[in-house]
């Protein structure tokens, strides 16, 4: 199973907690196995797994300076699986000097001390799947032979014992290993897709901001020539229509060309905020002014709620009354005659301050709000008598988000709609 060098750092870093285990259970085999094993023996297997320590410990700090699966990852990962067979095979060693010069019962207690080990390596090794391999292989090989060779029916019972609980390590470890690869190949996957993302977007928005330039001025032309065209005299009924009609088409597609690129600027973090504290009353009073007139046009009844003039909002005032104008004249264009929209105010606990549009008009369809807040989504109205774009939502939200707020909604068909935008305030001056 191939490695990474991801998971080789991961594996080098517990190195120290690895040699350190070993260094203290193989203190304790050297006290449990001291005057049952000669003591030469006893002291050139200590000998062997100083050894082992140290090439576990200079092979596996090694892993660490390997960001890269490159010949030197390869060398350095070669190295430390031989490391890892020997220290295994060390570990093997001691079950093999207590079959040999002890009881089943010293058996048993450098067996008990193995399978901590073996338990531990899952954890820590396994990642790295050879080493964890080379190095339970080695350890648990030599103990199988060694309860097998050491003879009597609890020998044979112990050594099947002890294979058992080999193939359930290794197939603990080879799950997490393949968890680990898994897992960072859907990370690199991830990252790939989101560069690819990142950079189609910049693109996008580089071509929407330029074809709108180029687009404006021109159509600047077109308009300007209309209007004077329009204050023609000598212009017949039929020509002054044609002429009118010349002047809604370019004032629509002016309007879209400046919502694409209002939109192309937001999506790009190119939208410098000019955050003031700004007096609500003040700001409403604006916004109802102009979607009174719109109202009238459309025989909708506007209601503002009276709030109080010390509330203040640190916020950028163009972007707030851009937000609310948007939201007020949805709500009177998708109303009905005699229908009615209205603003109200509410401070929300920890500082906060909603701001809701209601209106009567006929509502969404539960089936088309998710499509909501899709750019250039009109959910059907394409055919209707309200012109549109079905961006004004989509930059909204996003200049709601950008100014520290939330833009939420509820709608009911057959009886209205509500958009409420919760934002940041000032606490009221007691
Ligand atoms: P536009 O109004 O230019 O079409 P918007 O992004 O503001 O674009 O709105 C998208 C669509 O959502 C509208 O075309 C309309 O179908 C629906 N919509 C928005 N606000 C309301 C509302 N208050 N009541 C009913 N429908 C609405």
């Amino acid at each position: 199973m191939q490695s990474h060098p991801e998971l080789t750092q991961h594996v080098g870093r517990n190195t120290l907690a690895g040699v350190a285990a070993t260094g203290l259970a193989a203190s304790a085999v050297a006290a449990g196995l001291y005057e049952l094993v000669p003591d030469a023996v006893l002291l050139g297997w200590g000998l062997m797994q100083v050894v082992c320590m140290a090439s576990r410990w200079f092979t596996g700090r090694a892993l660490l300076s390997h960001t890269q699966a490159d010949p030197a990852w390869e060398r350095a990962l070669r190295r430390y699986v031989v490391a890892m067979a020997a220290s295994g095979f060390v570990w093997g060693l001691a079950s093999l000097q207590a079959v040999v010069y002890a009881d089943m019962q010293s058996q048993l207690f450098v067996l008990a001390i193995l399978l901590g080990i073996v338990g531990g390596a899952v954890a820590t090794v396994s990642p790295v799947f050879n080493a964890y391999v080379a190095y339970m292989g080695g350890m648990m090989g030599v103990q199988i032979v060694a309860f097998l060779i050491g003879g009597g029916k609890l020998g044979v019972l112990m050594g099947m014992l002890t294979m058992l609980y080999t193939v359930v390590v290794f197939v603990a470890g080879r799950t997490l290993s393949r968890t680990m690869l898994d897992s960072l190949a859907l990370r690199s996957a991830l990252q790939t897709a989101k560069e690819e993302a990142d950079a189609a977007n910049i693109a996008k928005t580089k071509f929407l901001s330029s074809m709108s330039h180029e687009l404006r001025t021109p159509l600047n032309a077109i308009l300007g020539f209309a209007q004077l065209l329009q204050l023609d005299r000598e212009l017949d009924d039929k020509q002054r229509d044609s002429t009118r009609e010349i002047l809604l088409a370019g004032d629509h597609l002016l309007t879209l060309i400046n919502e694409i690129l209002d939109l192309a600027r937001i999506e790009s973090g190119q939208v410098v905020l000019n955050m003031e504290a700004v007096p609500l009353a003040d700001l409403l009073h604006e916004c109802e002014t102009l979607a009174r007139s719109m109202a009238d046009k459309h025989g909708v009844r506007v209601a503002f709620a009276t709030i109080d003039p010390r509330l203040n909002l640190k916020t950028d005032r163009l972007r707030l009354k851009q937000v609310l104008l948007n939201l007020l004249s949805n709500g009177i264009k998708y109303n009905r005659r005699g229908g009615q929209v209205s603003l109200d105010c509410e401070l929300l606990p920890q500082d906060r301050l909603r701001i809701t549009v209601r209106d009567t008009g006929n509502g969404i369809p539960k089936a088309l709000q998710p499509q909501l807040f899709q750019a250039f989504n009109r959910l059907g109205k394409e055919a209707g008598q309200h012109e549109g774009t079905g961006i004004g939502l989509v930059i909204t939200r996003e200049l709601v988000q950008l100014l520290g707020g939330t833009l939420g909604f509820e709608s009911t068909e057959g009886v209205g709609s509500e958009f409420w935008v919760d934002l940041p305030a000032s606490p009221l001056p007691a």
